[in-house]
């Protein structure tokens, strides 16, 4: 059993509220460990650290900080296997799946280390006679992060290298479901060479959330999560003043041609259908086939689907079990649903039986699902897919912007045009062209759009230095030394 408490101004931290959860193995159901909860205290005392370890952090040498990011990313790289490890153990996806969301933060380390010449402001010379104006840009303060359980080392990494680049401290509130790579985390960028405060965690739940939203001390929010907390918390920071970017849940779609490559859509479907058992903000749940293809695609996917291998994620299984009980009961409930609603289940993974007292819920496919259908209009967040048979292009594009989230998706044919024109017309923000899970590069940006994002800036990329600082503009009339500055031999203008 271990117990996993804050991290504040670079060490453990035991403040006690009185109040924790309960971590589990989700491929045992048994409980592992317990996590200390913040309160309002314990926020406050965070704030006060990293309001101090910001004032002198702001004033560190940008090749301080690229020093201590790239000591970092090699920490990172070295250790990549102890993380994924920690993610498996208390998330429950399997191994290979948990090293390459490392991989993914480890490219927005990468990222962050070019920040000498990313923070590079401009320059106009003689705008009037004698007048110069410059901008530069310049950190907020104490910023938080606020990231969900389903990639907890790559979430809190799309932020927090960015935010430290930029000259920020920062505090982080990871998911109180799978909280120890955050505490891994923290204990390599001291070793990186962090000063003590710049970087911190702490846990908890709503009474924590709560207490960074409304903290005078906080600069801005960062929120990654579902949908209804999304809206909640950017709504509630941005009253008490901060700017927030707050990115929520997704159903996202793939839409097949019937000119596509229905070997390398039905690989698709599987890998982005079932991979970290649906738990993804970019998992595909909706597959949109315009016919005459269902019935052969269809046919694919449930080939492919006997060959999953579900079990434990440390073991070397294809996908592991959902993240809780409560979790795995919400999916099996809409699976439940689809059917009493009228969807042909074409594989159940309830019938799944595998030993010991793990959340499972094997591949489950769904048939004929229509717009009208809770398994079509909500977020399930499992490993469910749910095919609509269309009879054209324009009928799957209307599907697509009519669906009140907007993450992602992706369209799978072997016509330029026709994918040109998806790229063009659908209401999303990331798209992928015979790519199923299009998560964009750290030099990129990574957001929805619609009820998948609330305020308007996506997360790292140029977005993220943008989010992590404000622009001041500087205009400035130096006189000439003619008119009596010291005298180095220039004429006087007398
Ligand atoms: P969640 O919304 O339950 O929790 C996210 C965070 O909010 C956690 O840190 C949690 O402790 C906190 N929280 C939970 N309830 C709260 C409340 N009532 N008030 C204040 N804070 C609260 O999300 P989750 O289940 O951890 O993560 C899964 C969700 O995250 C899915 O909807 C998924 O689509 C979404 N997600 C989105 C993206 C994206 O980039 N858009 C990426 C990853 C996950």
């Amino acid at each position: 059993m271990t117990h996993v408490t804050h991290w504040i101004n670079g060490a453990i931290s035991d403040e006690d509220s009185g109040r924790h959860g309960e971590i589990y193995n989700p491929a045992t159901g048994l409980v592992t460990g317990t996590v200390a909860f913040a309160d309002p205290a314990t926020i406050d005392y965070a704030v006060e650290v990293a309001k101090k370890a910001f004032d002198n952090w702001r004033h560190s040498s940008l090749t301080k900080r690229v020093q201590v990011l790239f000591a970092f990313r090699e920490l990172v790289n070295t250790h990549k296997e102890e993380i994924a490890a920690l993610i498996t153990a208390q998330h429950g996806k399997v191994l290979s799946d948990a090293s390459g969301e490392v991989t993914r933060g480890l490219e927005v380390i990468e990222f962050a280390c070019g920040i000498p010449h990313l923070l590079k402001g401009g320059f106009s010379e003689e705008v009037s006679s004698g007048v110069d104006v410059y901008s530069i840009r310049q950190p907020l303060g104490p910023v938080a992060i606020i990231s969900p359980f389903n990639f907890p080392a790559m979430v809190p990494m799309w932020f927090f290298p960015i935010a430290i680049a930029c000259g920020n401290s920062v505090i982080l509130k990871p998911s109180e479901k799978d909280p120890s790579a955050s505490m891994y985390m923290a204990n390599l960028l001291k070793e990186a060479g962090l000063p003590d405060g710049v970087f911190n965690v702490v846990h908890g739940d709503k009474e924590a959330v709560d207490a960074l939203l409304t903290h005078p001390g906080i600069k801005s929010i960062s929120f990654v999560g579902s949908t209804p907390i999304a809206k909640y918390v950017y709504e509630t920071g941005t009253k008490s003043g901060k700017r927030v970017q707050a990115l929520g849940g997704a159903k996202n779609h793939m839409v097949v041609l019937p000119d596509a490559d229905l070997d390398l859509a039905a690989d698709a479907a599987i890998n982005a259908g079932f991979g970290s058992a649906g738990e993804r903000c970019m998992a595909i749940s909706a597959l949109v086939v315009v016919e005459p293809v269902a019935d052969e695609l269809i046919a694919k996917i449930k080939e492919r689907m006997a060959n999953i291998k579900t079990g434990n994620g440390a073991m070397g299984a294809d996908m592991g079990p959902l993240v809780t009980l409560a979790h795995r009961e919400k999916v099996a409930a809409y699976v439940a649903a689809g059917e009493k609603e009228g969807a042909t289940l074409v594989v159940d993974g309830r019938d799944i039986n595998i030993e010991g007292g793990g959340f499972w819920l094997g591949p489950t496919l769904f048939d004929n699902v229509t717009p009208e259908m809770s398994i079509y209009r909500d977020e399930i967040f499992g490993p469910v897919l749910s095919v609509i048979r269309v009879k054209s292009y324009d009928e799957a594009l209307s599907l697509v912007n009519n669906h009140p989230y907007g993450n992602g998706t992706a369209i799978f044919t072997n016509d330029g045009g026709a994918a040109r024109r998806y790229q063009n017309e659908v209401e999303v923000g990331m798209v992928g062209i015979n790519v199923p899970i299009p998560v964009p590069m750290s030099y990129y940006s990574f957001g929805g759009w619609k009820s998948s994002l609330f305020g308007d800036s996506h997360a790292y990329g140029a977005e993220g230095i943008q989010f992590f600082t404000r622009g001041k503009v500087v205009t400035s009339r130096w006189l000439d030394p003619s008119h009596g500055g010291i005298n180095l031999g220039f004429p006087q203008n007398t």
